[in-house]
């Protein structure tokens, strides 16, 4: 079916208790996978793209892809741009057709921040395309921007930052950070819950990948209603491709390691639909 808005799904999944797990996706076998194994699981999937992944090739060229894969299927698809940097790099994923769209202005001072984001959301509402914002820094290094310590969503700070800027969907720090953990990283749920009692819109979980499969389902009980997923998906399916020409180096059609990286890729992506309790809900 054609690309959807996050909105209903994510909204569906704040009423039901479970989360919608957002992939992103490099390549054209990346977003196969993912939509292979939603589909096979019946969920409803986001995949998504950082600056940095649109600077590899395009907008446009992510979005037809996606939109050519979600043809094929059933279940509701979204394309979504994570970390917006600019209003400028929103405004040309709008215009490129993407179904959701993140502006990330957790750097900036609050008021900035708002004023940003309410920009964004001020383009994409009319037209139907949700927003989601930041407050509160998910640490380590995402794309292009390095944090060095988790910053803690302040209550005050996300009721006002959903109040002043009409988001559709707000990512919380709670202690999660991007890239590959070096140590145990500090989870403060009771913080989740806290939140959650406090907004209206679905809160977001970034820097899921290597986090336990039991604290993601604790954030989840607790109220976060989309887990993105990154870090993991990149290993799988380097794996893939590293297992094929360390057996096979002679090896020189893409397809015969594509087809091994889109299947590692795959069980994946179904493994953390389980943990984000979304199968079956499309
Ligand atoms: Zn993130």
């Amino acid at each position: 079916m054609a690309l959807v808005s996050s909105l209903e799904i994510l909204s569906d999944a704040q009423k039901g208790g479970y989360a919608i797990g957002a992939f992103n996706v490099e390549n054209m076998e990346m977003a196969e996978a993912t939509i292979m194994a939603a589909d096979e699981m019946k969920a409803p999937v986001i995949l998504q793209t950082t600056p940095s992944t649109v600077r590899y090739a395009s907008l446009e060229l992510y979005c037809a892809n996606v939109k050519a894969i979600a043809d094929q299927v059933k279940i509701p698809v979204v394309m979504h741009l994570d970390h917006g940097s600019s209003f400028e790099l929103c405004a040309r994923a709008f215009r490129a057709g993407y179904t959701s769209i993140m502006i990330d202005g957790s750097h900036l001072p609050l008021e900035e921040n708002i004023a940003l984001t309410k920009r964004v959301v001020d383009m994409c509402m009319p037209a139907g395309i949700p927003v989601e914002g930041e407050i509160g820094r998910v640490g380590g290094k995402e794309d292009d921007t390095v944090c060095e310590n988790a910053g803690y969503t302040i209550p005050a700070e996300a009721i006002r930052f959903e109040a002043e800027t009409g988001l559709s969907s707000m990512a919380v720090g709670v202690g999660t950070a991007h890239g590959v953990y070096k140590t145990t990283p500090v989870l403060n749920t009771a913080l989740v819950s806290e939140l959650r009692n406090m907004l209206t819109v679905p809160m977001v979980l970034h820097g899921a990948s290597g986090l336990s499969d039991e604290a993601v389902r604790e954030c989840i009980r607790r109220g976060i209603c989309k887990v993105n997923f990154a870090t993991e998906l990149r290993i799988a399916y380097s794996d893939g491709i590293k297992e094929v020409l360390r057996e096979a180096p002679e090896t020189f059609d893409p397809k015969a390691y594509g087809k091994i990286a889109r299947e590692k890729v795959k069980e994946l992506v179904k493994n953390r639909i389980r943990v984000c309790g979304c199968d079956g809900k499309a």
